[in-house]
């Protein structure tokens, strides 16, 4: 067979991958060299996907209550217990909780069926954990989700600042091609981590920030570029609202504190502020260390507010960059798979959108507020305001916070089915109905990445056993609640080619996305499609915004917002002292039932662990490789000392991935408590107090 073209199935880099099945059965992968994303590159993950496709751990068949069962009683089964619900208690009492690793086709039915059909707006999605705090970001300084930048920026930059992003292990292609400009055009790195990280190592730069301090130094980057007149007050003068409230604000903080709430003193503060002011081509790049914060979506307006007040922004190698931790963050977010979102890109406050989707669909009704984002639609399972819950490609009972209320919330909930392709997950355990998906490899759809750019994923196996594509089973029940009309979908181009066309409301309410010229598009032309980058130009000649302003608000201005640091920076206590940080490891990926699969991954971390400084472990009496307990309020886990100075004294980290298959107590969200930014709803998932000793 000859190699297919797809895309990785890992993070939002979205890498071009080759693969060709072999007579022996396993699959050869190769990166794609004509993939604009990664021109052949790729990592350890996406190198080693031909190791993860057995069928071995699969859910191969719809069960109800434990028991094999067929897809037409499972479908009915879940359309009564939904129906059920509404009528008894109304739309609000149903909810959908989906994944940034569905494909765009799968996200949109998902979300047409609860806005439009059933008329709520209870569908929130894992991508609420990754970067709910850039779109909020993004919305009140741009008017809209734009991200400005694309890749190619990073090779034209003269200075890259990562900031809360380990982008080596969790972005590798995207590091490759800057380590490449790098070498070739002596590009500069700084890394803002409070931890020091394979991506620290390979910086020009590391500034090992306090945790919480990011506001206070990206204001203090404000203050030094008025001192030293870098704006560019043109732009500024045309395009950009916001500017005095925005340094007033700034200018609150002093020397002294800031270098308090940062950690930093005043020669890296110095050494840092030069350099972002000396170098015009500047990309900073943000990630989870941003948002996934109390005060995320202030850090995010912070980093803007520096590019706006310097005209750095939407010209070749500038810009505030959000690089998003899923395969399809980015395509969720087009289809409005955000509870606070409608598709489109549109808002689902305003009224005027509202009516235009609903025509658009034909739809009976849509809901008028936002529904319930991640940590509300779960506290709401466990007040029991949830009567029927539909978990979609996620494993909430390990990467929620507070995992172990959430589990208990899930299983409080009258009826829950779970669509998944493992059988046995933390959260499919919890289910009443199980629903047998197909797999990466296995399915058709696209994927939109953090440049904006929508590529296909082309299925090359066959779908084993009972399974079925996430849309078609979601498009099967919506048939037997009645509305087969509007999911009288057949394939994954009738669904891409319905959301394009959608697109038209988006442009025509002065929005950003526009794919209509794919509205039309058919099986063949949808099987062939090359990577596109949005917005769409005939020639893909230059894909960035903002350059000459125009900006989705309503006087077509930007925002640059007064953002204060949060005076009160700690989370620990006497009895919780120390503060838990959470991130991945290179080699695997979220709960770990794909990458867990390969042989070959599992080598480069083994087993889960704590990074602690070697004066705690010492005071604590610690040994390197021993193991420890670790605790919260909300939990405890145990854990294998890795003593290192990479992090700082009163700091822990610990990877994310393991769950209670591989260990018993090793769910480290467990640990963590569900404060979110007030904003984004999004969870401090990089701040936890806990308390350690030996175990
Ligand atoms: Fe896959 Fe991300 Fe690695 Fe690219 S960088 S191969 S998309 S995991």
């Amino acid at each position: 067979m000859t190699g297919v073209r797809t895309t990785c199935a890992y993070c939002g880099v979205g890498c071009g991958v080759i693969a060709t099945p072999q007579p022996d059965g396993s699959v050869d992968i190769k990166g794609d060299p004509n993939h604009p994303a990664n021109y052949g590159r790729l990592c350890a993950k996406g190198t080693n996907l031909g190791e993860t496709l057995s069928t071995e751990d699969r859910l191969l068949h719809p069960m109800i209550n434990g028991v094999q069962s067929d897809w037409d009683s499972a479908t009915s089964l879940m359309a009564e217990k939904f129906q059920t619900a509404i009528r008894e208690h109304g739309p609000d009492s149903v909810a959908f909780y989906v994944s940034g690793q569905l494909l765009t086709e799968d996200y949109y039915v998902a979300n047409k069926l609860m806005k439009g059909f059933i008329g709520s707006a209870n569908i929130d999605t894992n991508s609420r954990l990754c970067m709910a705090s850039s779109v909020v970001g993004h919305k009140r300084a741009f008017g809209t989700d734009t991200v400005p930048c694309t890749y190619e920026d990073l090779e034209n930059a003269d200075l890259i600042v990562l900031v809360g992003s380990n982008l080596a292990w969790c972005h590798p292609v995207l590091h490759q091609r800057i380590l490449a400009a790098k070498e070739t055009r002596g590009t500069q790195i700084i890394n803002i981590d409070p931890r020091r990280t394979a991506t620290s190592d390979l910086a020009d730069m590391h500034l090992g920030i306090k945790s919480g301090g990011d506001v206070a130094l990206f204001n203090g980057l404000l203050n030094a570029i008025v001192d030293a007149g870098a704006i560019d007050q043109d732009y500024i003068d045309q395009h950009v609202n916001g500017f005095d409230a925005a340094i007033s604000t700034a200018r609150e903080t002093s020397l002294d504190q800031l270098m308090n709430l940062t950690g930093l003193s005043g020669d890296e503060l110095t050494a840092f502020y030069s350099a972002w002011i000396e170098n015009k081509r500047v990309v900073t790049i943000y990630s989870q260390g941003v948002n996934q914060a109390r005060d995320g979506s202030d850090k995010v307006n912070a980093i803007i507010n520096c590019h706006l007040a310097t005209g750095r922004i939407g010209r070749i190698g500038m810009g505030p960059f959000s690089i998003t931790g899923q395969p399809n963050a980015m395509g969720g977010r087009e289809v409005g798979g955000l509870s606070n979102m409608l598709a489109a890109h549109l808002d689902i406050e305003n009224e005027n959108h509202r009516e235009i989707v609903a025509d658009f669909w034909n739809a009976p009704t849509l809901p008028t507020q936002a529904g319930l984002k991640a940590v509300d639609l779960f506290d709401g399972c466990a007040s029991g305001q949830i009567k029927a819950l539909w978990i979609i490609c996620t494993n909430p009972a390990v990467s929620m916070p507070r995992a172990n209320d959430v589990a208990a919330a899930i299983k409080n909930v009258d009826f829950v089915a779970v669509s998944d392709i493992i059988a046995k997950t933390d959260t499919t355990v919890l289910a009443d109905v199980l629903l047998p998906a197909t797999g990466w490899g296995e399915k058709d759809g696209t994927v939109t990445n953090s440049e904006r750019r929508i590529s296909r994923q082309r299925g090359f196996l066959p779908a084993p056993a009972d399974t079925k594509h996430d849309w078609q089973i979601i498009c099967d029940v919506a048939a037997k609640m009645g509305w087969g009309n509007a999911f009288a979908f057949k394939t994954p181009s009738d669904i891409f080619s319905e959301w394009a066309a959608m697109t038209k409301l988006s442009r025509d309410a002065g929005k950003d996305l526009d794919l209509t010229s794919y509205a039309m598009i058919n099986d063949v032309e949808y099987d062939a499609m090359e990577p596109i980058q949005w917005p769409i130009k005939s020639d893909q000649s230059d894909t960035r915004f903002f350059a000459n302003g125009g900006f989705y608000t309503s006087d077509a201005r930007a925002n640059m917002l007064a953002v204060a640091p949060q005076s009160n920076a700690s989370v620990t206590s006497i009895e919780y002292p120390f503060t838990l940080n959470t991130g991945r490891v290179r080699d695997h990926w979220h709960t770990m039932t794909r990458s867990a699969k390969s042989p070959t991954l599992s080598t480069h971390m083994g087993e889960p662990y704590a990074e602690i400084h070697p004066d705690d472990a010492r005071a604590l009496n610690i040994k390197p490789a021993s193991l420890v307990m670790t605790e919260s309020p909300h939990g405890s886990v145990i854990l294998r000392a890795l003593i290192t100075d990479r992090v700082q004294r009163g700091q822990i980290f610990a990877p994310l991935h393991w769950t209670s298959l591989w260990a018993s107590r090793a769910r480290i969200d467990t640990l963590v408590p569900s404060l979110c930014d007030p904003h984004s709803g999004q969870p401090e998932l990089k701040r936890a107090a806990v308390k350690i000793s030996p175990y």
